[in-house]
């Protein structure tokens, strides 16, 4: 079929074109047991990357001394935010059930934002490697040898390449910084000024591209294939990426354990992350899944205008189909977000596995941004914000409401909801004085 008829024949799809907020839920997904059977990644590949941030720990905490109080591990606080759950409720009219955390990865140490997990760790693996072939480290050495000048000498023959929108771009760009990686950022055209300044600060070299996300990519990519000595992270295959993801999971139901948190049948946990291209969103929703198997529900929540991966698994045709197909152009207040063609990898990996998603118009950005602000003190980015849509319509919506209903019945009001806020420690003061006072629409 032409991708004009599925855009046709779909009314959901019509809505997206049209840049309509919708709810997706996704009938395709299954029971754990089911999902369970043909596992593409497995359990050892996960305990592997884990084992891997513990070597690096003694590294990273040298460093970078804003890790020193948790020994180099990279980790963010789970907070509640019953003050913002409240204040939510009555300003948009919904009910907002159970206990409302937000997780802040926005206040993540290296990066200040999600991508200090999967970025960070793709850069460390590729170090390791590099290093263990050379037979200048063994799997049982001290990585804090790491910071020294021997090192640095060494990983300065070598490149790292990656293309983004920003936050991505700032956690390759740091760690392979403080390596020694010679390092080179291409960056879309709604890259904010501050992350590229702050890069080239740090001796990174930023390319521009007056283009979006995807030709950065594209960009970077050919230019580190033709590179022998280059490595490209690549946003929109990496595995290694998203199993840097997939460890948030673990480090959720360590906070969960500490708190006296249990999450089971009755006690359900419900997530909600941005997405952009499905890396950080899909690795966090994987690895939440894997632990807490059917008595967790994610979603992902998408801008109106960025909406590519509610359209590749509303359509079925995952990174086959691209915004721009259906008139959208990505323009949009989330820069994070902004993103046309979602990975191809992530995208079949969500197909039975995810709840559903919801998309949001830019100006609730701004609105939820200053409600946090307000209600608990707290700063996080635009599109960080998206993820306050999910508590707000999930049983406004009557489709969302249904599945609820269907699906955790009464306890629901049991629940924990979480808000994944995905970036905003590194935002410049008037930067964010500038969100604080934008209204949209
Ligand atoms: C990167 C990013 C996301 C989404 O991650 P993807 O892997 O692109 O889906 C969400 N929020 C912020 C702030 C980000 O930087």
């Amino acid at each position: 079929m032409e991708i004009k008829e599925i855009v046709e024949k779909n009314e959901l799809v019509k809505k997206i074109s049209e840049k309509k907020e919708i709810v997706w839920i996704n009938n395709k997904q299954v029971k754990y047991s089911e999902y369970e059977k043909n596992l593409p990644i497995t359990d050892e590949q996960i305990k592997e990357a884990e084992d891997r941030l513990i070597r690096f720990a003694p590294f990273i905490k040298k460093a970078f001394p804003e890790t020193e109080i948790t020994n180099g591990i990279i980790e963010s606080p789970l907070e509640p935010i019953f003050n913002m759950q409240k204040e939510l409720e009555k300003k948009y009219n919904t009910k907002i059930p159970g206990k409302l955390y937000l997780k802040m990865d926005s206040h993540l140490p290296v990066a200040g934002s999600i991508k200090a997990r999967g970025g960070v760790y793709e850069v460390l693996k590729h170090a390791e490697d590099l290093a263990i072939a050379a037979g200048m480290l063994s799997k049982n050495d001290d990585y804090s040898i790491l910071t020294e000048e021997k090192f640095k000498k060494f990983f300065s023959g070598y490149k790292v390449q990656v293309g983004s929108t920003g936050n991505l771009g700032l956690s390759i760009g740091i760690t392979s910084a403080a390596l020694g990686f010679e390092v080179i950022v291409h960056m879309s055209a709604d890259a904010k000024q501050w992350k590229k300044d702050m890069l080239r600060s740090k001796g990174v070299k930023v390319i521009e591209y007056a283009d979006d996300y995807g030709k950065a990519v594209e960009e970077g990519r050919k230019n580190s294939d033709a590179d022998p000595k280059s490595y490209f992270v690549d946003d929109e295959k990496s595995l290694n990426l998203f199993l840097g993801y997939t460890i948030a999971a673990l480090r959720l139901k360590k906070q969960f354990d500490e708190k006296g948190i249990v999450i089971d049948e009755e006690h359900p946990l419900i997530v909600y992350i941005p997405c952009g291209v499905g890396g950080a969103p899909g690795g966090v929703a994987y690895g939440l899944k894997r632990i807490f198997k059917d008595n967790v529900y994610v979603f992902f929540i998408e801008p109106t205008l960025a909406p590519c991966m509610v359209l590749g698994l509303a359509t079925g045709l995952h990174e086959k189909i691209s915004i721009r197909d259906v008139g959208i152009y990505g323009i949009t207040h989330a820069d994070g977000l902004a993103v046309a063609r979602p990975s191809g990898l992530v995208s079949e990996l969500m197909d039975s596995l995810l709840s559903g998603e919801f998309t949001l118009d830019d100006y609730k950005l701004y609105d939820y941004l200053r409600c946090l602000n307000q209600t608990e003190n707290k700063k996080i980015e635009p599109s960080s914000c998206a993820a306050f849509e999910g508590p707000v319509e999930l049983l406004k919506n009557l489709e969302s409401k249904e599945y609820i209903e269907k699906r955790i019945g009464k306890n629901i009001e049991n629940s924990y909801q979480i808000c994944w806020a995905t970036g905003g420690r590194m935002v410049p003061k008037e930067d964010m004085d500038k969100f604080l006072t934008t209204y949209l629409k």
